[in-house]
């Protein structure tokens, strides 16, 4: 079954998924009919100016949407209710006391958003400050059903990395629906700290960073899986049947002629490299590893690690290898697969791992 079907009238072809999200006029299409004959959004290729300026009011819209949606006061107390009936408030509504929802564009609201996010502070009367972490609503984010179940897999994740020495959010609570508070949400704690930005730190900094992600390297190596999969019900499964399906029947059409012949070679050479595998056991990987995943204080400390959704167990040589941070994405781009000088590094710094640090 395809994750959306196309909206256009009668049609029964599966929506692209990709370029047929559109987050202009929030329908979801099939490529034929993504056509400028049958969709009149402006395109990305043939007029980006126009593209983008409806694209993001459509972006700022959603989200001002979805904050509509939330009973703040509910919010609130449920947070109070959980943290020890400490009073808390939302820094968000703080420029103008008379508001009833935050402003979509205000400072507040702006830093904290992600990808697939909007975080929220509360601050609680004792200092302590959580993150109400809001899902977007978008037309190109999943469906709300795919999205819980992502959602449910953060919290199992975060709850078993909370066993290990690795510095995590702590989850206090976290609903699936709209019961509560008009939006599904989580709470969790605020680490401290800020986004690390890699291309921003000197080699010195960088280096810092290798022999700290190193240690976390080795604190999940000691937290092996029996299978590879997403928490909680880790399982066995190849995906490229349903990719090389899914590219067939249109639903994934970006680079299809790429995508089919990876997963073609994929099915072909799955025995032989399954028959090199030395270590039957999967790892924890994070699924974003571009820096900002992990939190620093002034001496490039980690603070901790967030955004943990997405993430899944693998082989060893891919759970631990180099994060994409470090990767030569232009080099790579233009055919050469040669590690990147910091690759090589990290691969210094993990003498105590046993395997080689692969890229991809
Ligand atoms: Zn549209
Ligand atoms: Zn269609």
């Amino acid at each position: 079954m395809p994750l959306r079907g196309c909206d256009f009238p009668n049609c029964e072809s599966p929506a692209e998924r990709g370029s047929g999200d559109c987050m202009i006029c929030s329908s979801h299409r099939c490529l034929e009919h993504l056509a400028p004959e049958f969709h009149a959004c402006p395109s990305e290729d043939d007029d980006p100016d126009s593209f983008f300026t409806a694209y993001d009011a459509a972006k700022q819209g959603h989200l001002q949407a979805l904050l509509n949606k939330v009973d703040f006061n509910a919010l609130r107390s449920i947070a109070t209710r959980l943290h020890d009936n400490v009073p808390c408030y939302i820094p968000a509504f703080l420029n103008a006391t008379e508001q009833a929802i935050p402003d979509a564009e205000s400072k507040q609201i702006l830093e904290q958003t992600g990808g697939q996010n909007c975080n929220l502070d509360i601050c609680f009367d004792d200092g302590v400050v959580w993150i109400a972490r809001l899902r977007f609503e978008e037309p190109t984010v999943l469906p709300r059903d795919a999205q819980a179940t992502i959602s449910i897999s953060e919290v199992e994740t975060l709850i078993f990395l909370a066993r290990t020495n690795i510095r995590v959010p702590e989850v206090f609570h976290h609903s699936s629906d709209e019961s509560e508070i008009g939006t599904p949400y989580m709470l969790m704690e605020k680490l401290p700290g800020k986004p690390l930005q890699w291309p921003d730190a000197s080699t010195q900094q960088r280096t810092k960073i290798m022999g700290q992600l190193v240690d976390v390297f080795l604190e999940l190596e000691k937290h092996p899986f029996a299978a590879t999969g997403s928490l909680p019900e880790v399982a066995w499964w190849d995906r490229s049947p349903r990719v090389i399906y899914m590219i067939k029947g249109g639903e994934l059409a970006t680079l299809a002629t790429d995508n089919f012949l990876t997963h073609l070679w994929r099915l072909e050479h799955l025995p032989s490299l399954l028959a090199i595998v030395k270590d039957d056991h999967f790892y924890l990987k994070h699924a974003d590893d571009k820096g900002d995943h992990i939190l620093i204080d002034e001496e490039y400390n980690i603070t901790g690690i967030i955004d943990w959704e997405f993430a899944s167990t693998e082989t060893k040589n891919l759970a631990f290898s180099s994060p994409c941070m470090m990767w030569p994405v232009q080099k790579y781009y233009d055919g050469n697969n040669d590690l990147s000088e910091e690759e090589y590094d990290l691969r210094k710094c993990s003498n105590a791992v046993d395997e080689k640090i692969w890229r991809r």
